[in-house]
């Protein structure tokens, strides 16, 4: 489990003090902040999973500061803390962005259900949102996200004026060696392309991808024609080292072009030419990379 971070906020010397005990012993990092201004400031230079505020304090109001947090930080999960006489009702503090509240005397019990709550339910968004993106069997991004992001980076690409490259990768031979050796041995071999692909490229700047079936793809931007080239070669070089010897790599690689047409035009395009190439690579016999160019798709 990553480390958790909880930041409690009161005025009261005593009560926050003793909340840090309580979120350490729930086994998370606790800090605390005597007011608003000080919270403000720790959130600024650190990240912190959960705040827990005192409603009433003296410079920035409870209030004030679960709205100003949320709007800056709206991933930070909020708890209020209301006073004894509940001079708050539970709907003012929801609808400034806080996700629940306690009141005080604290109870540890609670607490520690408040948060083991907000814990659960934002694990599950983050997995709702990974499958959404994700491939199941090789946990690289699915075709859905590669439709979304490859249209922002290729709008990224024309308007800062840096080059973009697709490349598209199919396993040769891939239907006669799930014949002869199972369909789970052939998930092995997708798994492992996944993985060569993954250990082949540039991490947090390329964008990898299972488009479908036994095809996959590389978004690679910003590097030069023969770079983008050797990457190609480099994932149908490691293919080969590994154990599936029946089988081996077509790649198609395309260069997105400035033509003046829209982005999503261009993204189009870019992939009706990593297709190209990649069926030249076919055409040719297998395990070789080609490169699109507009005269002779092949290289
Ligand atoms: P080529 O050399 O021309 O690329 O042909 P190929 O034999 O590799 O077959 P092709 O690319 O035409 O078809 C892809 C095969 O991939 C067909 C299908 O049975 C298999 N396949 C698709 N998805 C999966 C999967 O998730 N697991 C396994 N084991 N096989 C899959
Ligand atoms: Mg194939």
């Amino acid at each position: 489990m990553a480390c958790r971070r909880v930041l409690v906020v009161d005025d009261e010397l005593e009560i926050r003090n003793l909340m840090k005990e309580f979120v350490e012993r729930f086994g998370y990092e606790a800090e605390t902040a005597a007011d608003g201004r000080e919270a403000l400031e720790m959130v600024s230079l650190r990240l912190f999973d959960i705040i827990i505020t005192d409603i009433q304090m003296p410079d920035i109001s409870g209030l004030d500061l679960i709205d100003d947090i949320k709007k800056s930080y709206p991933d930070i999960e909020l708890i209020a803390v209301t006073g004894y006489n509940m001079e708050y009702r539970y709907t003012d503090v929801i609808n400034v962005g806080a996700t629940d509240f306690i009141t005080k005397p604290i109870d540890a019990n609670e607490l520690h259900a408040k948060i083991l709550r907000i814990f659960r339910e934002r694990d599950l968004r983050a997995e709702l949102r990974r499958l959404t993106v994700r491939d199941v069997l090789t946990d690289l991004y699915n075709r859905r996200f590669f439709d979304e992001r490859g249209k922002e980076e290729v709008a990224r690409a024309l308007r800062q004026k840096f080059s973009l490259f697709l490349i598209f990768i199919d396993i040769d031979k891939f239907k006669p060696f799930n014949d002869k050796f199972g369909h789970q041995a052939g998930d092995d071999v997708l798994r492992f392309l996944a993985e060569v692909i993954t250990c082949s490229i540039r991490k947090d700047v390329d964008i990898s991808f299972r488009y479908g079936g036994d095809e996959f793809g590389v978004l690679v931007p910003q590097i030069s024609v023969d770079q983008a080239k050797s990457v190609a070669e480099r994932i149908r070089k490691k293919y080969l080292r590994g154990k599936y010897n029946e089988t081996s790599l077509s790649l198609g690689l395309a260069q997105l072009e400035d033509d003046g047409t829209g982005h999503d035009e261009h993204f189009y395009l870019l992939i009706k030419r990593a297709d190209e190439a990649l069926y030249s690579a076919k055409k040719l016999g297998g395990n070789r990379v080609s490169f699109y160019s507009d005269n002779a798709s092949g290289d």
